[in-house]
């Protein structure tokens, strides 16, 4: 699971909603996700993306249900975002990485002096500091819609 995306968004709640809404917001997204909606004119990528999606909701229910698992799980996030002294540290869009267009590689500097890169042309979620352990979520923004 990419660690810039927390349960909470992928069922698309704030981490201070109430169980009753939490559960009607959970089984809206079970519809509209389901697998089973695509027909048969879906080809096979479009079913494995929300067969994807699909299993992360159900995996994202199955934590913040549970009472134990959610304390559990909320301490952890809570420890997250202490490492970070900003939220904009751990997400950046693309458009403001450097980029070198000869690699095609981009770049941010990381505080600690090393830097996070990745090969275009696709955008991973999360990238991974080369020298620290802090992790970066970039997100594409760049106003192409991707649909
Ligand atoms: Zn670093």
């Amino acid at each position: 699971m990419a660690s810039c995306e927390s349960l909470y968004d992928v069922l698309g709640v704030s981490n201070n909603v109430s169980p009753e809404e939490m559960k009607k917001r959970y089984h809206e997204r079970l519809l509209k996700y389901s697998p089973d909606k695509l027909g048969h004119g879906a080809d096979k990528e479009e079913i494995e993306k929300a067969t994807q999606l699909y299993l992360k909701l159900q995996e994202a229910w199955k934590i913040l249900n549970d009472p134990e698992k959610k304390r559990r799980y909320d301490a952890e996030l809570a420890a997250k975002s202490l490492r970070y002294e900003s939220p904009s540290e751990n997400a950046v869009d693309v458009s403001e990485m450097d980029y070198d267009s000869d690699e095609d590689v981009y770049f941010y500097h990381c505080r600690c002096g090393g830097d996070f890169e990745f090969r275009g042309p696709s955008v991973p979620t999360d990238i991974t500091c080369n020298t620290c352990s802090l992790s970066l979520c970039v997100t594409a923004n760049r106003g192409n819609g991707n649909t």
